[in-house]
């Protein structure tokens, strides 16, 4: 059997490794976008580096073990940041282990020589969007990922940009409250720390929302009870939403997108992010070529990182 009679479309197969504080993740992607098969490890994140990347050698050699590898052609890596593309290291803020960390050269090694392009995870986000997601028609989006933490990406000019070191579009460490609460990364009033699931979950309780009985307290558990019109619920996603409008909205003006594009464990929350997101949109966006900005669900899901760094290793993303 040669590689192309099991290519599912031919030529542009690539391997895509998407690495992440709690999950490596694995996979071969085809040339339109499609994910032909995975592979995936839990991220030993509190051990030394060498343990990781044993974890991520482990994903990379179920991929090589199986007869498609033959066709892979390059590999991409979408990894949790900062990164520095052009020194080809990664330094997770979650994963302690890799501070400064050559993860290109050891992902090279272990494909045997395959060009490996490496992009941050925001990047990877948009990336995925732009190429087979909601962003695929416009040529100037930001994309973002709105979970434990929030991310992102910027296309502009129909490319995707990770700016010079890989990490442009980190829309999570916007300042959009000067004075408020301080956040991990140093600064003060981010967006993350107003609109990340934990965020939402803590508000909710300040204002008397409770979980029910057995329930964890998560943005998820939140968002029910504001479906169900809990006023707390409902508060504490309408504060995020204006934090994510607020930045979305500093984004517009800086680089004139014409669609922002949210996904992540938050956004799944639906309407209830989406219409206050939507509502606070023109409190912030005034000028007139920010007027119209779209604001939509992504559309590629937990396979985001893994198509981003597809595109990557196709090409897709600026040098
Ligand atoms: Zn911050």
């Amino acid at each position: 059997m040669t590689p192309m009679d099991t290519a599912p479309s031919g030529a542009g197969l690539v391997a895509a490794l998407d690495v992440g504080g709690t999950k490596i993740a694995g996979a071969l992607v085809d040339a339109d976008g499609r994910v032909v098969l995975r592979a995936r490890r839990p991220t030993p994140a509190a051990e030394d580096g060498a343990t990781v990347m044993a974890a991520a050698a482990e994903v990379l050699g179920d991929l090589r073990d199986l007869p498609l590898w033959a066709a892979v052609q390059a590999v991409g890596i979408g990894s949790a940041g900062p990164v520095d593309r052009a020194a080809g290291s990664v330094s997770p803020v979650n994963i302690p282990g890799w501070r400064g960390y050559p993860l290109r050269e050891r992902v090279r090694d272990l494909a045997g020589g395959l060009p490996v392009q490496l992009i941050g995870d925001g990047a990877a986000v948009a990336a995925a969007e732009h190429w087979v997601g909601a962003a695929r028609n416009s040529s100037h989006a930001l994309c973002m990922v709105v979970s434990t933490g929030v991310g992102g990406g910027l296309v502009l000019g129909g490319r995707v940009r990770p700016g010079r070191t890989g990490n442009a579009g980190h829309i999570g460490h916007i300042s959009v409250d000067l004075d408020g609460d301080p956040c991990p990364c140093g600064g003060r009033g981010c967006v993350e720390g107003l609109a990340r699931g934990p965020a939402i979950a803590r508000r909710a309780r300040e204002n008397g929302w409770r979980p029910e009985p057995g329930g964890e307290g998560s943005a998820a558990e939140v968002a029910a009870a504001a479906r169900d019109g809990h006023p707390a619920a409902v508060a504490a996603f309408a504060r995020a939403g204006r934090a994510l409008a607020a930045a979305i909205a500093a984004v517009a003006a800086l680089v004139e997108i014409e669609v922002a594009v949210v996904g992540g464990g938050v956004a799944e929350a639906g309407e209830v992010l989406f219409a206050p997101l939507r509502r606070s949109l023109p409190e912030y966006a005034t000028l007139a070529f920010t007027r119209g900005l779209r604001v939509v669900p992504a559309l590629t899901g937990p396979d985001a990182g893994l198509i981003g760094a597809a595109a990557a290793a196709l090409g897709r993303v600026d040098g």
